[in-house]
């Protein structure tokens, strides 16, 4: 593992100019971390014939070059048995096969290199998780669409897009939207072609994200203007590239399950079933199963081999038998060999068993209590998800007769921390030292001064998971959920406190999808345990756009503005050039899942000399810290 994690923004700084300018800056200043086994093997990679037209920019096309040598350098990287180099080598083996398909001209040589560099990219991403490479893969994915379009070949590098563009924000309900998009276009551009029906069957498998009502109908206005653009031949790159952020949440899916929350107590069953497309003939196998859990809620991830139906039911406690109340998840068709059969959890759920049963595997959750529970299933890879919880997941907010609200814990999320540093400033400043200070400052006021139980999810130098995050904020069933962190701009001219609720974000602003990637670029990185934690990352999500959240956005954005407004004031006399960036909604992953009113709190622009300077002082800090204890205090008094 490598613990020196330069911050994200470099990179992908680097790299978006790489196409005007050289490759080689690219290299060796990257972040990079450990290979996750799953990841890799969930590679699929496609040689499109297509073109990379950004590459030409500025440069004099010259004659086709041919480099042999690094195309099969790439291409023996794509097998998934070849270990990755470090990944400045890898991107900057990507960076050279993509010249070479700018070189080769807008033709099928040409088109096959981009795809090669989008497929080495994407490997790279999915090994060493840096957003960049999934960025660039994207972009190259679309220009390959773009060249090849009317073939197999574009088609398949419009559907690769469109997998990555949901697996980059792991959220399903991006996967759909994407996937739909490109359906609606290669029904034009490739219809009855092997691509197309590989389309319509992922499409398929996501169906149980597809958006409801309006969003639906909004999606759908989408798809024509899509498919017309197809139509009527417009093939260049920008018509495959995503329209929306991806992000999490809001109109996404009717859940694949009744009601997710149940009373304790109720004893009602559920039969799961993804669509019977999607659902393999023959056996599936249970991979692993990934148990979490404390003294008020728990979490079980079973993850398959395949997708298969399954059926959710409970049992209530049986003293006279000696039972514990149970969660049960029947798995039709799955086997279990080489999986513990039964593992001691902790907390709430005292233990997972599982079971061969005559038609596949029982998996039980035995519990300390009835609880409630929220049962998923995850696509590609299949996995099911049981969600446990003293408390219901979705409670609506209510005021007490004198206009307060009930603000008994908070919890205090500071930004990244251990081998993720965050964003860094240009004298070195970095964002996981500022943010664990103003974290520190802001629990102690509220604590203190409001009397309000406090919880830090991290509490010194160390890297927490951004699902265990929120995970641990459910688990103290805060009523308020506040992450800090420090903002940072490509340019490095932004200025000022800026604040951002989870929300599904229709058109975006460049500066607001860069935030998004960066904060949601922090990954796992103990050896072995990454892909555990990203199981649960992705899955964080999938819970929120399967639940009904209720008002629970609309009480977030709130807070957010309560934040922004204090930050305003506290910061603004003291330094009246303060520059207010205002509320934004966008996906983050460490707000997706909270159950509780959660946001994102940007103090200032760490990548502005001025505002880094700031962010050094302890003043500065202070007067953030106070920002965040008014605005509880605010919220809490019914403002
Ligand atoms: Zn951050």
């Amino acid at each position: 593992m490598e613990p020196k994690l330069n911050h994200h923004r470099d990179s992908r700084a680097c790299c978006s100019s790489r196409l005007r300018e050289t490759h080689a800056t690219c290299t060796g200043q990257t972040p990079w971390s450990i290979a996750s086994a799953r990841r890799i093997a969930g590679a699929l990679v496609f040689f499109a014939s297509a073109l990379l037209n950004g590459c030409n920019n500025g440069v004099p096309t010259p004659p086709p070059v041919e480099k042999p040598s690094d195309e099969a350098r790439a291409t023996a990287l794509l097998d998934p048995l070849v270990a990755l180099p470090p990944r400045p080598e890898v991107v900057a083996l990507a960076d050279a096969v993509a010249i070479a398909s700018s070189r080769a001209g807008h033709n099928e040589k040409g088109a096959a290199l981009a795809s090669l560099a989008a497929a080495l990219r994407t490997r790279a991403y999915r090994v060493y998780h840096a957003e960049a490479d999934a960025r660039e893969a994207l972009e190259l994915h679309a220009a390959a669409a773009s060249a090849a379009a009317g073939t197999n070949v574009g088609c398949e590098a419009d559907r690769q897009r469109a997998l990555l563009a949901g697996e980059l924000v792991a959220d399903a309900s991006v996967t759909y939207r994407e996937l739909y998009l490109a359906s609606r276009r290669q029904a034009i551009l490739a219809p009855r072609t092997t691509c197309h029906a590989a389309i319509e069957k992922a499409l398929a498998l996501v169906g149980a994200f597809r958006p409801r009502g309006d969003a639906m109908t909004a999606l759908e206005r989408e798809g024509d203007l899509s498919a017309a653009g197809a139509t009527k031949g417009a093939t260049a790159p920008s018509a495959f590239a995503p329209s929306t952020a991806g992000s999490a949440l809001t109109n996404a899916a009717p859940a694949p399950t009744p009601p997710t929350a149940r009373a304790p107590g109720d004893e009602g069953q559920v039969v799961v079933s993804p669509k019977d497309e999607a659902v393999a003939k023959g056996p599936v196998k249970i991979v692993s199963v990934e148990p979490f859990g404390n003294d008020k809620g728990g979490r079980v991830v079973i993850n398959l081999t395949g997708t298969t139906t399954f059926h959710v039911g409970t049992l209530a406690a049986d003293a006279s038998a000696g039972k514990d109340a149970r969660v049960f998840v029947d798995i039709d068709r799955a086997t279990s060999r080489g999986v513990k059969k039964e593992m001691e959890v902790g907390g709430v759920v005292r233990r997972v068993r599982l079971g061969a049963q005559e038609k596949g595997t029982r998996v039980v959750l035995d519990l300390a209590a009835s609880l409630y529970r929220r049962v998923f299933y995850l696509p590609d890879p299949f996995r099911i998800v049981i969600d446990v919880s003293t408390r219901p997941p979705l409670r609506q907010e209510a005021p007490s007769s004198n206009g307060q609200r009930e603000v008994r814990r908070v919890v205090i999320d500071p930004g990244h921390g251990g081998q993720d540093s965050g964003a860094i400033g240009p004298t070195g400043l970095t964002e996981k030292s500022v943010t664990l200070d103003i974290a520190h400052r802001v629990a102690t006021i509220v604590s203190r001064e409001l009397g309000i139980e406090t919880l830090l999810t991290r509490d010194d130098d160390t890297y927490v998971p951004l699902d265990l995050r929120t995970a641990r904020a459910n688990a103290f069933h805060a009523d308020l959920f506040v992450s800090i962190h420090c903002n940072a701009s490509e340019s490095g001219t932004a200025r000022g406190p800026m604040t951002f609720s989870l929300d599904r974000v229709r058109n975006p602003d460049r500066l607001t999808l860069n935030i998004a990637e960066r904060e949601n670029a922090a990954r796992p990185a103990k050896p072995g345990k990454e892909h555990d934690t990203q199981a649960i990352d992705e899955e964080m999500a999938l819970i929120v756009s399967n639940l009904d959240v209720g008002d629970l956005l609309e009480r977030s954005r709130h807070v957010a503005d309560l934040v922004q407004r204090a930050a305003i004031a506290s910061l603004g006399q003291r330094w009246p050039d303060t520059k207010d960036q205002g509320t934004k909604s966008a996906g983050f992953f460490v707000l997706v899942g909270a159950d509780m009113p959660a946001v994102l709190f940007e103090t200032s622009f760490i990548s502005n000399p001025e505002d880094e300077s700031r962010l050094a002082t302890a003043d500065y800090r202070q007067k953030l810290a106070d920002s965040v204890a008014n605005a509880i205090r605010a919220y809490r008094e019914g403002k």
